[in-house]
């Protein structure tokens, strides 16, 4: 099981190293632009690089929207955001679930359509959300009905505690039924949260602050059988959570 970070800065490979991460997960462009990513000056520094690498969609990306400026854009960015991907070696690309204003049921054919029309080299792995009405990902039942729609493609899963947390779900089997819809989980989020559970609030926190309970984490990343687990949280602390986590993993 490989613990690192989601990293902010510039020189992802040093600020891994001063954190001790052994996997990392970076944006490859802005995260909150509608713009193709532009090539990064250090792609093959990092795909030469030992360090498995995990990309983050930008965050305005929504492929489940009734709003054709928005579904639309968000295809074409994931697109491009594979291509850079695919240029740094990426292990895989993370994409939110998104949500549907106008009823989920028809966010799953949206997601289907991502399948049909992008075929990616790197595994796309969709994640469970924190909250929202007409959230494609928050609550495992969703999850269980968009799966039914897209498993005949190659989609991975990322699964994020705090998100788990704060959708109010039940944390001390929740994996158990991730893992029951969706098979394996390619990669964990894990991260505390600064908010009380079921409130919706996607608002990561270091483990030594949040209001989770450490051990229901630490459950939750040992039951996911996954290979690799990043810490989203904040920066100062973020060496602090890894470090928990290994010494309480091993
Ligand atoms: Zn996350």
């Amino acid at each position: 099981m490989l613990i690192g970070a989601h990293i902010h800065g510039d020189d992802p490979i040093s600020d891994a190293s001063e954190v001790g991460a052994e996997c990392i997960q970076m944006f490859v462009g802005p995260p909150q632009s509608w713009r193709k990513p532009p090539p990064r000056s250090d792609a093959d520094r990092l795909k030469s690089s030992s360090l498995p690498i995990y990309v983050h969609a930008p965050y305005p990306v929504n492929v489940a929207s009734p709003n054709n400026r928005i579904r639309i854009p968000s295809r074409k960015i994931l697109g491009g955001t594979i291509e850079r991907a695919e240029e740094i070696g990426a292990a895989g690309l993370i994409v939110h679930a998104g949500h549907a204003e106008d009823g989920i049921h028809r966010g799953f054919m949206r997601w289907r359509k991502v399948f049909e029309e992008i075929e990616s080299p790197v595994p796309i792995l969709i994640e469970n959300t924190a909250g929202g009405t007409n959230a494609m990902g928050r609550y495992v039942d969703d999850l269980a009905r968009l799966w039914e729609q897209i498993n005949d493609f190659e989609v991975g899963f990322c699964f994020d505690t705090c998100h788990a947390h704060a959708a109010g779900e039940d944390l001390a089997d929740v994996v158990d039924r991730v893992l029951a819809v969706v098979g394996k989980i390619d990669l964990v989020h894990a991260n505390d949260s600064r908010d009380a559970p079921g409130t919706g609030a996607d608002r990561h926190a270091n483990f030594a602050v949040g209001q989770m309970n450490e051990d229901d984490i630490v459950d939750m990343v040992r039951a996911s059988k996954s290979s690799a687990i990043i810490c989203e949280t904040p920066w100062p602390g973020i060496a602090d959570d890894i470090a928990y986590l290994r010494k309480s993993l091993s």
